[in-house]
């Protein structure tokens, strides 16, 4: 079973106190790297920096790797395979995905489109669908096997300075021990305590953190393809713009899974109590949506969960390298839309190389570790992300953008298609008269040139 995979290697044991008296003060364990939260970031730096031969502890609060997380997700295989070759036969993904839609609703419609191509069937896929659990879990695995020691329910409540250097980290209870090391990579996902309790990393600010929630609701692998028109072992990925998040700027999907659907929706935090509602809402809309609300009957819900994701795009990007201590992933907000997998695997990739030049040097200086931030930036991480770099601040100054557009769509074409008893230059008149009502020309005009400054980067 895969999730047995990451038990293979014997953990090493911590210092036990003998059963009575007092403990002698162990000496704290040592490594030449820890690495906190085994989600893609973690268990990616644990990968590489364990496959150059570094003593390396992983270290993951859950009870297994993903426990924290729930229901699927899409990964770019394309990317992956650059880190780990031919990944998608060892590993059990859900789909591939051959069709790519995006629908802008309103309350009873839907204008859409889409892509869809056989050849997106072809290895190396472009996108895989995957179960959160089985992903973690399998490169967690890979860490294990190439050296990394994983130890599961091991909740890191700090990091340890030393004259403002990190040189290791301190264990919540039930373990309350000390371990230290020459290099800890902070990979503990969104809204990173750890660093911000250190003094590393500033507050995140609720315009910059979206929550998410996600529901998995199980249907046939039949019922998937006939749904979806997909052919066997096919998937499909629907984005949702406007109705979904309730008059907010924000993102929801429906990802197609081997024997389930998932669908999530999430908006700014400071959204949600501008708005009154909670995250459920958001889901609640989706699933009674007309137009999706068959897709997923019949369906049995099988988890439901909520997350986090840091949205401010680059310029939320925190300071990610310090004396003896990089932060990747989720946890440096490194995440572009809604792509994150990717993402924190590649930073977690260049975070092991930074720290392995780091330890053939014995300087763990933040000088030498700033090689991390220049592989970033040299890279589609950072450039993809700089890119994109305008369009938070254009969603947070604009939050009416994808509910006002997607029904201005959505009555445009619903006029349109309405069969009046008129000329066609009078409907057409009547069409735009109609749709401009909704928001006048000058606005409209407004908000494509704000839209053409954050494409023109
Ligand atoms: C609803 C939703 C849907 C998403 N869908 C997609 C998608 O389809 N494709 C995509 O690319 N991205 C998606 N993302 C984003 C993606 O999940 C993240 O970008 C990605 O998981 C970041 O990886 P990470 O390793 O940085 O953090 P995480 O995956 O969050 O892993 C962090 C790990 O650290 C552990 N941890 C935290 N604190 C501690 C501690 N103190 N001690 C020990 N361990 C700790 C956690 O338990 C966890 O295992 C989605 C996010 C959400 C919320």
């Amino acid at each position: 079973m895969i999730s047995d995979w990451f038990k293979t290697k014997k953990p090493r044991k911590l210092p036990r106190s003998p059963a009575s008296g007092p403990a002698p003060a162990a000496a704290p364990e040592k490594f030449d790297a820890i690495v906190v939260g085994a989600g893609p970031a973690g268990s990616t730096a644990a990968y590489f920096m364990a496959r150059d031969g570094l003593d390396v502890l992983l270290l993951e609060r859950g009870p297994f790797p993903g426990a924290k997380n729930c229901g699927g997700a899409a990964v770019i295989a394309e990317q992956i395979h650059d880190l780990f070759p031919n990944f998608w036969e060892e590993f059990p993904y859900e789909r591939i995905v051959t069709s790519l839609e995006y629908w802008w609703l309103n309350e009873d419609s839907a204008v859409t489109a889409g892509f869809t191509s056989g050849r997106l069937a072809a290895a190396p896929y472009n996108r895989l669908t995957v179960k959160r659990k089985n992903f973690y879990a399998w490169l967690a695995a890979k860490a294990v096997a190439a050296g990394a020691a994983l130890r599961l329910g091991h909740r890191v409540a700090s990091v340890i300075l030393d004259d403002g250097r990190t040189v290791g980290v301190r264990l919540a209870p039930p373990q309350s021990a000390a371990v230290l090391a020459d290099i800890v990579v902070l990979a503990d996902g969104a809204n990173s305590l750890l660093a911000e309790q250190a003094g590393l990393i500033p507050r995140l600010s609720p315009l910059n953190l979206s929550l998410y929630a996600k529901e998995t609701i199980a249907l046939a692998p039949e019922t998937i393809e006939e749904r979806f028109n997909l052919p066997p072992g096919q998937g499909a990925i629907i984005s949702l713009i406007g109705h979904p998040t309730a008059g907010y700027n924000g993102t929801a999907s429906i990802h197609t899974f081997r024997d389930s659907v998932n669908i999530n929706a999430g908006i700014a935090v400071n959204s949600f109590a501008a708005g009154g509602f909670g995250p459920g809402d958001l889901l609640a809309r989706i699933k009674k949506h007309p137009r999706i609300a068959p897709l997923l009957a019949g369906g049995v819900t099988l988890e439901y969960g909520a997350a986090m994701i840091p949205e401010g795009g680059y310029h939320a990007i925190p300071p990610l390298v310090h004396p003896g201590l990089l932060i990747a992933g989720d946890a440096g907000s490194l995440v572009n839309g809604t792509h994150g997998i990717n993402l924190a695997m590649w930073s977690g990739r260049f975070a092991a190389k930074a720290a392995y030049a780091a330890k053939t040097s014995r300087d763990f200086s933040a000088a030498k570790l700033s090689l991390y931030r220049t592989l970033l930036d040299e890279s589609f991480v950072l450039q993809n992300m700089r890119a994109n770099a305008k369009a938070a601040a254009l969603q947070r100054d604009a939050p009416y953008l994808f509910d006002l557009y997607s029904r201005m769509l959505n009555e445009a074409a619903y006029l349109s298609v309405r069969a009046y008893p008129m000329p066609i230059k009078a409907k057409r008149r009547f069409v735009w008269r109609k749709v401009t009502s909704l928001q006048p020309v000058g606005k409209i005009l407004a908000d494509a040139w704000r839209v053409l400054k954050v494409v023109k980067g």
